[in-house]
């Protein structure tokens, strides 16, 4: 079946259920002047966190399409959850099935063979999940954090040839940017591309991939040019396909966490990629990865807050049912009170979140709020966890209460996307650049938003304040991290050079 007829298959589904001919909103014709019905109760006065026809900033239909994917998740995934966590991974099948409903690549232009649905409609996904505690489909990662370099940056081929199947379900996608050396600095990668003709030859290795195990395709961080004068000029990104001689995974990780999830390591040996494998051009890979990460922040960020909230509502359920001394735990004023802080923070959170899902909607996001939405939504999820698993007792250890998976699946998110230490340091550069008695050096993040590149001497008078931590003061080549990105953010202003930026004050 042609992709098109697929995606209208899914359409078609949905048409019998609502009888409707879309549900999801067109991307470019949709803007939240259109949506912001007041009518709609927000998250603090609900009945419970998780009601559909809640929050402004979504409308009747999308409404619909979340009735939608509830009852996907709900049938197709939480039915076989223990079982894939048994397993390590989930099925062949909940992929396919999930492209058929149209749940996959819904950012993703029609023209380029995706669903061609709004902001909003993806993050009805995200929130689904969480919603119903099954963190093993990468789905959000898949179509979300990875298919978007391909649809931004790859060519008309590449489009083509991966696009439709990975929107089906029928190719799973992954992206290695970590090694064994290289998490938050990015100057460890080792994973090298060495061009041989057309062709360029892979060696290296990545570990804790996502969708790792059941990959069909991973967008390979990989440098090209050992020699570049900085090393983020010398990064490229490639298209790896399962199946390829050298490339081989390895185990699938055991995790206290995402027990679901497929995490792999991954290893190239001499892995012969033709010149169509490159995605974009050669040595622009780090601007790609700067230009895609306020999307992957805020895809954690949104994730985690409506972990948050079904936390809460489990708790919620759980201290009204339970009994001591003679009444339920929920009469007592110490865990009345609790309940009161956790729904509080829940609701400011949640505020901030839905503001930075408008923002980057309206394509206004820059790197330094999706930071702040990563970090803080992260951490409260961690916060919720422990106090909700608390008032749960005992029986919130035992990992037949969905708290006690709640709490664990929670533990990596301050970690992946970027630490929330680095989160941290990059919201405080772009403070202090603000504040700086030069910044007028500074172009603003809104003008230049995503060139993270800094020469190697604007590197070093920057490198006391910036990384300090992961410095390896004697090398050569000072390299931007990848998950640091503004961190190590200096960018140059059309027409300067690179060298202006070394004069900006220390504390930058
Ligand atoms: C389940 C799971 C799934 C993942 N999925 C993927 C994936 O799909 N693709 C992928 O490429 N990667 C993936 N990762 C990797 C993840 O992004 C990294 O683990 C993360 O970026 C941190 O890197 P690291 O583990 O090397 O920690 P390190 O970088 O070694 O950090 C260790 C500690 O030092 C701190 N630290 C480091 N530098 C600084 C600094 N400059 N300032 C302050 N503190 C600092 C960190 O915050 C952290 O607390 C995954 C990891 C896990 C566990």
């Amino acid at each position: 079946m042609s992709l098109s007829l697929r995606i209208q298959c899914g359409f078609l589904k949905m048409r019998n259920v609502f009888g409707r001919t879309s549900v999801f909103p067109a991307t470019s014709s949709r803007l939240y002047s259109q949506s912001q019905d007041s009518t709609r109760p927000e998250t603090s006065s609900t009945k419970n966190m998780m009601d559909i026809g809640t929050r402004r900033i979504f409308d009747g239909d999308h409404d619909l399409f979340r009735e939608s994917v509830r009852r996907f998740f709900q049938e197709e995934v939480v039915p076989h959850h223990n079982e894939w966590e048994k397993a390590g991974q989930v099925s062949r099948e909940v992929w396919e099935k999930a492209g058929e409903q149209g749940l996959l690549g819904i950012l993703i232009p029609e023209e380029h063979g995706g669903v061609g649905g709004d902001l909003l409609s993806a993050a009805v996904v995200w929130e689904e999940q969480s919603y119903c505690n099954c963190s093993g489909p990468g789905f959000a990662l898949h179509s979300d954090i990875v298919v978007p370099y391909i649809a931004n940056y790859g060519s008309k081929e590449q489009i083509q040839r991966f696009i439709p199947d990975m929107v089906a379900g029928k190719s799973i996608a992954a992206i290695g940017m970590t090694e064994p050396g290289a998490g938050s600095d990015l100057q460890g990668v080792r994973t090298y591309a060495k061009r041989d003709g057309s062709d360029w030859i892979l060696n290296g290795n990545k570990v804790f991939i996502s969708n790792g195990w059941m990959c069909d395709a991973v967008v390979v961080v990989t440098v090209t040019d050992r020699e570049a004068k900085a090393a983020a000029h010398g990064i490229s990104l490639f298209l790896v396909e399962d199946g390829m001689k050298g490339f081989q995974k390895g185990r699938k990780l055991e995790k206290i966490g995402l027990k679901a999830q497929d995490t792999a390591e991954l290893f190239f040996e001499d892995v012969r990629l033709p010149a169509d494998a490159l995605l974009g051009e050669v040595n622009k890979g780090f601007y790609y990865l700067m230009n895609e990460l306020p999307q992957e922040r805020l895809v954690i960020a949104v994730m985690a807050i409506a972990s948050c909230e079904f936390m809460f509502e489990e708790t919620r359920s759980y201290v009204l049912q339970r009994k001591a001394f003679g009444k339920t735990i929920a009469h007592l004023q110490t865990v009345q009170h609790k309940l009161a802080e956790l729904k509080t923070e829940i609701c400011v959170g949640r505020a901030f979140i839905d503001n930075c899902l408008q923002l980057h909607a309206e394509k206004r996001l820059d790197a330094s709020t999706a930071s702040m939405a990563k970090y803080w939504a992260s951490d409260l999820q961690n916060k919720v966890a422990t106090e909700c698993l608390q008032l749960h007792g005992g029986w919130g250890y035992m990992w037949e209460y969905p708290i006690a998976k709640a709490f664990v699946d929670a533990r990596i998110q301050p970690i992946y996307g970027g630490t929330n230490e680095i989160m941290k340091e990059l919201i405080g550069r772009s403070i202090v650049r603000q504040k700086g008695p030069r910044s007028s050096l500074i172009v603003p993040a809104d003008q230049f938003p995503h060139s993270g590149f800094q020469s190697r001497s604007a590197a070093s008078s920057s490198r006391s304040c910036c990384r300090a931590p992961s410095l390896r003061l004697h090398q050569r080549h000072l390299v931007p991290s990848l998950h640091t990105t503004s961190c190590n953010y200096h960018p140059t202003p059309p027409g300067r050079s690179e060298q202006t930026l070394v004069s900006r004050p220390s504390h930058q």
